[in-house]
């Protein structure tokens, strides 16, 4: 089918979309749902019957399971080749496999290449939204977001601050960082479904003068978010209240610089003190949990009911190249099983709603993304269920919607890819030649 996008164009089959209510299992499954699609990119009209105006549209009916796009709230784009590094923690793995990678993100053309590279799986997994860290290179950044001009992802990034604790490559003092900064932020304002995103790296990477300049930042214009990593390891955290001996516990380091607030989004906090999560809760700042780094570097099992008590907003994030894996399938299985770890249970609904509509708090955009729904950009995939025998089975099996996508999560046919298109504004960004029916 060739979709048309001077007309409204329908997509016909299940269908699933959490939504953004009060709680989070709150959803619509059809299994005969209408998806239309207006000329502009944004959704016209979800449910499951067609409305009598869009009668005459081209309707496309698919055997795959309609979902909402998914937000990769925490990535490092620089980090895909060192993934599945053996055998390491997160700070021998920096020294060891990350910073002689990134230091290559210098060289625009292999940042380019890079980035095409690293978009493209993206959107092959189902990923429209992706909060990424980049390098502290200009044109690391650049190459980025010239990639996706053709690829059409909705994306959130920065450049990556760093002045100590890493190779002379990959440090900046503290006035080249502030121009290389303020001239991306100039150049990313004008951007189509581009976010910018403060991001010094870690506690660890960056002196105080450079946390307070992210700070002032932040406070200054409301159109900023800000990203960076938290209580990770107990090897970092040691090494944070050494460099910060002030600080009473580590997110007191951010705080006091000025970058705890709702628009700044922490991975990981695996470690956290019940002081930290009630501070936490208080400044409506999201985490992001990266169950797959979690187990790959052993550094810790994510404790999600001190967020959901506590009502903080949870996105999920693949956290590659710590995370072993771009794929939101996987990831939602790795988080289930970390906390079953903690003898407890992940519900798929809101593992769902995490991967979709919490990444999109987390980036203060679930008014555009993150569900299916009218007014929202029409960012969703095709999600194959039926091409494989057991899967098929399974999904049949399953009594109930919790249970379908529960399936889906876990059952992997030998490491195939289950999403089989990918459209962001409407338009078609990737397909899988065989399985797409498109
Ligand atoms: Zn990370």
């Amino acid at each position: 089918m060739v979709l048309d996008k001077k007309e409204p164009f329908v997509v016909q089959g299940r269908l699933f979309t959490p939504l953004d209510q009060r709680e989070v299992d709150e959803h619509l499954y059809y299994d005969d749902g209408f998806l239309v699609v207006g000329v502009d990119g944004r959704i016209l009209s979800v449910g499951p019957k067609l409305p009598e105006e869009y009668a005459q549209n081209q309707v496309h009916r698919t055997r795959h399971l309609i979902a909402p796009g998914f937000v990769d709230a925490h990535v490092h784009y620089p980090q895909l080749p060192v993934m599945a590094s053996y055998g390491t923690s997160l700070l021998e793995w920096l020294d060891r496999y990350t910073f002689p990678e990134e230091t290559r993100y210098g060289d625009r053309s292999y940042a380019g290449s890079r980035a095409t590279k690293f978009l493209k799986l993206s959107l092959e997994r189902g990923v429209t939204s992706a909060a990424i860290f980049s390098t502290i290179h200009d044109v690391a950044l650049e190459a980025l977001q010239a990639s996706n001009h053709d690829l059409g992802l909705n994306l959130v990034s920065g450049i990556t601050g760093m002045d100590r604790g890493a190779p002379d490559s990959l440090s900046v003092d503290i006035v080249a960082f502030k121009d290389i900064n303020e001239k991306a932020i100039e150049t990313s304002r004008g951007l189509e479904r581009f976010s910018y995103a403060i991001t010094p790296r870690f506690a660890l990477s960056c002196s105080e003068e450079m946390l307070d300049y992210c700070g002032q930042l932040l406070e200054s214009d409301q159109s900023l978010l800000m990203q960076t990593h938290i209580n990770e390891t107990e090897d970092e955290i040691l090494a944070t209240s050494a460099l910060f001996p002030r600080a009473s516990d580590y997110l007191d380091v951010y705080a006091s610089f000025g970058l705890l607030g709702s628009r700044s989004l922490f991975a990981h906090g695996i470690h956290n003190t019940e002081t930290e999560y009630d501070r936490w809760a208080e400044s409506g700042a999201s985490v992001i949990h990266c169950p797959t780094s979690n187990t790959f570097l052993g550094s810790g099992l994510f404790d999600a009911d001190g967020y959901v008590s506590r009502g903080i907003n949870v996105g999920l994030g693949s956290d590659v190249g710590g995370g072993f894996s771009l794929n939101p399938f996987v990831t939602m299985a790795e988080a289930y099983k970390v906390a079953k770890l903690r003898g407890k249970v992940l519900d798929p609904l809101r593992l769902m709603y995490w991967h979709t509509l919490g990444g999109a708090k987390a980036i203060h955009q679930h008014d555009s993304i993150g569900s299916l729904e009218p007014g929202k950009y029409a960012d969703f995939c095709l999600i194959d269920i039926t091409s494989d025998e057991v899967g098929s089975e399974l999904w049949e099996r399953a009594a109930t919607v919790r249970e379908k996508l529960f399936s889906l999560m876990f059952f992997m046919p030998d490491s195939k890819n289950r999403v089989v298109a990918t459209f962001t504004d409407g338009a078609l960004r990737w397909q899988d030649e065989i399985q797409s029916d498109l």
